[in-house]
């Protein structure tokens, strides 16, 4: 790879609208300058990337997590490298974002999950009519089914997620059985975290609805 073709992506998780952007970088960004920042497309600075003397870039990042500010320091290979390389909350020891090629950014599990992933594959950054609050309620109905809080009437804990731009629905893989949650405004997060746990009626039939 020639040094004009330098590039590197960074999908890093905002800290105050919960976005997981990913943006690429080129090496000719770096020139004049020394450092450059990430923004969120919501205006949030994210991070600011930097190259010392030693040739060594260093990420100093707003936190999603705890909120505070961290660094992560790279060698030359590493942040222009074709691996996948985490990006932490060392407080929480949660992964908030990667930086690497944009192939192995946007294979990484936590981008492929992530909403804007989803959004993209679904039509585009305007698929949902809120993403912040889509974003809220998915993460915590996550949370609810990772303590085994989510289940269908038919016993099974095995349960999908459909999504829509306003709502998302629950469906039961065993019965088919389903429940439709807003996902819109404001009270329908309210709504929801309220809530200790979540069941989904039985199909009686049976049938996919
Ligand atoms: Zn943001
Ligand atoms: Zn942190
Ligand atoms: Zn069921």
């Amino acid at each position: 790879m020639s040094l004009v073709e330098k590039k590197t992506t960074i999908a890093l998780r905002c800290p105050h609208c919960g976005r997981l952007e990913s943006k690429e970088i080129h090496v000719f960004e770096f020139s004049g300058g020394q450092t450059l920042e990430v923004e969120c497309s919501c205006g949030q600075q994210k991070a600011i990337l930097a190259r010392d003397s030693m040739q060594e870039y260093l990420v100093h990042y707003l936190c999603a997590i705890c909120e505070g500010e961290h660094l992560l320091s790279l060698k030359n290979g590493e942040f222009w490298g074709e691996l996948a390389v985490p990006i932490n909350c060392p407080e929480a020891s949660v992964r908030i974002g990667t930086i690497g090629s944009q192939e192995a950014v946007h294979n990484d599990d936590l981008y492929r999950d992530s909403l804007e992933s989803l959004a993209e594959k679904l039509g585009g950054d305007d698929y949902f009519s809120n993403p912040a609050i889509m974003l809220d309620i998915l993460d915590i109905l996550q949370d609810m089914a990772m303590r085994g809080r989510v289940s269908c009437m038919c016993g099974s804990k095995d349960i999908q997620i459909d999504l829509y731009p306003d709502r998302l629905k629950l469906v039961c893989a065993e019965c088919s059985g389903n429940l439709t949650i807003p996902a819109q405004y404001e009270e329908d997060l309210e709504d929801i975290n309220c809530r200790e746990g979540l069941f989904l009626a039985r199909n009686i039939d049976g049938l996919r609805t």
